[in-house]
């Protein structure tokens, strides 16, 4: 699911692609084809693999174009 360009979410996690640092190696392609999709706008579909997998990937990313951040912070009002 996108929610704005460049920064997409599938709940749990939002992933961020910064275009200018992609040095296009294409490693999140190559890792992970269903998620990181090169043909297909939007090109990140979150719902393609566990959030795991997606995380183990941008943690391979090697210009730092795919950073992510957890979307758990919930706050319990009693
Ligand atoms: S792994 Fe990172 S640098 Fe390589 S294509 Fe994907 S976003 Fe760009």
């Amino acid at each position: 699911m996108q929610s704005y360009e460049n920064k997409f979410t599938n709940g749990e996690i939002t992933v961020t692609y910064e275009p200018k640092k992609c040095i296009h190696a294409q490693a999140c392609a190559k890792g992970l084809s269903d998620v990181f999709r090169t043909t297909v706008i939007p090109w990140i579909d979150l719902d393609a693999a566990e959030t795991e997998q997606v995380i183990e990937q941008i943690q391979k990313c090697p210009s730092g174009a795919l950073s992510f951040c957890y979307n758990n912070k919930r706050v319990l009002v009693k």
